[in-house]
């Protein structure tokens, strides 16, 4: 009896609601049954199936296959119940076609030697066709992207080979196709390390990364072309599974260099700005701080914690003028900034030193525990002599020092303070420091209405004139007077030391010059008139001479007085001749042509030497009191003076020495051969009325010098 394929009513239920299409198909390929999966997938009816050849279900090309499987499926049937499933075309009844998936086993029968039948099942795969379309659409997506990408990609495998790279890849490392076409991975890798500076770094990468699969990493390369990639790595997994790794590379020159650039552009602005910075507040010739810093130092300094010491130093350089003046701004501006170089050297790095201006400069001392002395180290500093164009200069500075104190005072108050005592050290004699005293105010004070006075004295005719005799050393007779600059002030005289400078910085030196010729000229009139070998000597200001009318001035004053030019000398320093203009010479030579006589005034002070004066507009030399102050008794040697008044002879100069007041000097001098004497030995300076006596005692006190001299009975 045949095994019915009609299964039992439990099965029937299992079989019908099945998903699948369920068929049997017995050895001869005829269809036995079929589910009503099999009615829906196919389009027939069961009735249209079931007994019919299986091979109607079954698209061209997949026919055949019947009986080679039943064969394996017999042939192993004991080892495995069933063959893996396998892809196969299904035809329905409309003619489609679908792809489906058939798994077929031996039907188990109930006794032995029943004909063979096969069970089968289809499973419509169709909708695995749309995942595959998605898939590779993914797949050219996913290598469209790789090739279009700027970073070059290379895909190591597991085992450590090269799985795939992209044209990018290939192009930026330069890697020959035949090369990697040899798949020799450690050839690709020669060529790839040549290319860099640091390959040893490239290999130790690689390895830390093959010690640990999952990790990932970020680096930089540089090439020997100067090109720089950056590399990325990460692994590739598949379903958490490390499977190999992707190399990244990025060539980042373009943006490297831009960086550089930038970085560079920036470098060369902070170095701008801070050279800008530096030009705002240094000063240019000595590199020490300008005003600006040092006021924001002081200001800072004065903020700081109650009870520190804050001190300024404010100094100024003795005769500066002179030296600009007589040896040129060269030289100049050698001995500011030398002296900014030893302030410098006076003080502690961090303390403040600052060039005000001209020859000014400020030192700020924060927390010094002895000011004072710093302020004698500087004051001694400068007295070490320098050389500068071959000339040596033994500078000098006045300072004045102002601290915080308990009248706790503000930053343009402590600098005044300073500024008033720098003063009181000038008036004091220079070359030292002062500290700031609460009655320096006072000098202060003077000192301003003093310039302010000035004025209304000269419009108030309070300047008048008095005379010194000059005594001729060969005939013993005041041959010659000098007028000298008076301001009678309420009563009082005041001396010139303490207006003409003022005068001169206020060019009212002009007008009180005038004056002191004009009445001069009218008041000595009268004894010039009475012997035309004597003579007027006037003092005359460098202001005076940069005036470019001065020549004809001093010509139209003798005129109008009637006083002959002959009888006229203008007294001048030695720093007029070394101003930077010709015309000083100039009127100079004018006035000379016309008969008029020109001294040098204070003769050995200052910076100028014997060797200059060749070739000078000048006739006489006046030799400064100090030289004549060197003598005492008479009996010392004084080769400074000797060779003064024999160098002054060999040039044609007469010689006159000032600030005689002893016997004694007036001897030495007259043994010099020296040609005329002035000073309190023969008479102090009178007004116009007194002069007739004055010059009648001091041919008297020349008359008894000789007596002193020529030895007779007593
Ligand atoms: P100076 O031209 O060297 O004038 C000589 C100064 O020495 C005068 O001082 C005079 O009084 C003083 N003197 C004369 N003999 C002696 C002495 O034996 N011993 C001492 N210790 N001193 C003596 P004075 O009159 O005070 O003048 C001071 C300076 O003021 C002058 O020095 C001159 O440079 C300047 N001066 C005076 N009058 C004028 C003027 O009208 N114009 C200009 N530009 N300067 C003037
Ligand atoms: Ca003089
Ligand atoms: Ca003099």
């Amino acid at each position: 009896m045949t095994a019915s394929p009609h299964p039992a009513p439990g099965a029937r239920a299992v079989l019908e609601s099945s998903p699948d299409a369920l068929l049997v198909v017995s050895e001869d390929g005829i269809i036995r049954l079929v589910n009503a999966a099999t009615e829906r997938m196919f389009g027939y009816a069961r009735g249209e199936l079931v007994g019919q050849d299986h091979r109607m279900l079954l698209a061209e090309g997949f026919r055949s296959g019947f009986h080679r499987l039943f064969f394996a499926l017999r042939k192993d049937a004991d080892a495995a119940p069933g063959l893996p499933p396998v892809e196969a075309y299904g035809v329905r009844r409309d003619g489609t076609e679908f792809q489906g998936e058939v798994a077929c086993s031996l039907l188990v029968q109930d006794t032995g030697d029943a004909p063979m039948s096969m069970a089968v099942a289809v499973r419509d795969t169709s909708h695995r066709l749309a995942a595959d379309a998605g898939l590779r659409e993914a797949l050219s997506l996913l290598s469209a992207t790789l090739e279009s990408t700027a970073d070059g990609i290379l895909v190591v495998g597991g085992d450590g080979r090269i799985a795939s790279v992209n044209n990018q890849f290939i192009s930026m490392w330069g890697v020959p196709r035949e090369l990697l076409a040899t798949q020799d991975d450690d050839a690709v890798m020669g060529f790839v390390l040549d290319q860099l500076v640091d390959p040893a770094q490239f290999v130790e990468k690689i390895a830390a990364l093959y010690a640990d699969p999952a990790s990932e990493s970020h680096d930089v390369l540089d090439f020997h072309d100067g090109r720089t990639f950056e590399r990325y790595s990460r692994p590739q997994k598949v379903a958490d599974r490390v499977v190999g790794r992707v190399w990244s590379f990025r060539d980042v020159t373009p943006a490297r260099i831009a960086q550089d650039r930038i970085t560079q552009a920036m470098a060369d602005l902070a170095e701008q700005a801070a050279q800008l910075k530096a030009l705002a507040f240094q000063d240019p010739l000595t590199g020490l701080s300008n005003r600006q810093l040092f006021n924001d130092h002081l200001e800072a300094a004065l903020r700081g914690p109650c009870g520190t010491a804050v001190d300024v130093l404010l100094l100024d350089l003795d005769d500066f003028k002179e030296v600009n003046d007589i040896l040129g701004h060269h030289a100049g501006d050698q001995l500011l900034i030398e002296v900014g170089r030893r302030l410098r050297e006076c003080v502690r790095p961090n303390d403040v030193v600052a060039r005000l201006g001209g020859d000014e400069f400020v030192v700020l001392l924060v927390g010094s525990l002895d000011p004072g002395m710093v302020a004698e180290r500087i004051v001694a500093s400068l007295k070490v002599p320098l050389w500068i164009d071959g000339t040596m200069l033994r500078p000098s500075l006045s300072l004045g020092l102002a601290s915080i104190n308990e009248d706790a005072v503000d930053a343009s108050e402590l600098l005044r303070r300073a500024d008033i005592a720098m003063y009181a050290a000038k008036a004091a004699g220079k070359n030292r420091y002062l500290r700031f005293r609460p009655e320096m105010m006072k000098s202060l004070v003077e000192r301003t209405e003093l310039e302010a006075g000035l004025r209304l004295a000269v419009d108030a005719g309070q300047i008048t004139v008095y005379y010194q005799p000059i005594v001729s050393a060969r005939s013993g007779v005041v041959v010659k007077v000098e007028a000298l600059a008076r301001w009678e002030r309420g009563g009082e005289i005041v001396p010139p030391a303490q207006f003409i400078p003022a005068a001169e910085r206020s060019g009212l030196i002009v007008e009180i010059g005038t004056e002191v010729l004009l009445k001069g000229c009218t008041e000595l009139r009268p004894w010039l008139a009475e012997d035309p070998s004597r003579a007027l000597a006037v003092n005359v200001s460098g202001v005076q001479l940069q005036h470019g009318d001065f020549a004809e001035l001093l010509l139209a004053v003798a005129r109008s007085t009637g006083v002959d030019p002959r009888q006229l000398v203008v007294e001048v320093t030695e720093s007029v001749f070394f101003h930077d203009d010709v015309h000083v010479i100039q009127q100079l030579t004018a006035l000379r042509n016309t008969g008029v006589r020109v001294a040098l005034d204070d003769f050995g002070t200052g910076f100028s030497s014997l060797g200059r004066l060749q070739g000078l507009p000048v006739d006489t030399l006046k030799i400064d009191q100090s030289f004549t102050a060197m003598i005492h008794t008479g009996d010392e040697k004084l080769p400074i003076l000797s060779c003064m008044i024999a160098m002054a002879h060999g040039l044609g100069l007469s010689v006159t020495a000032e600030g005689v007041e002893t016997a004694a000097q007036a001897e030495y001098l007259i043994k010099l051969d020296c040609d005329s004497l002035q000073g309190y030995l023969f008479s102090r300076p009178q007004a116009g009325p007194g002069l007739r006596s004055a010059i009648a005692r001091s041919n008297d006190a020349f008359a008894a010098l000789l007596g002193v001299r020529v030895p007779g009975p007593r």
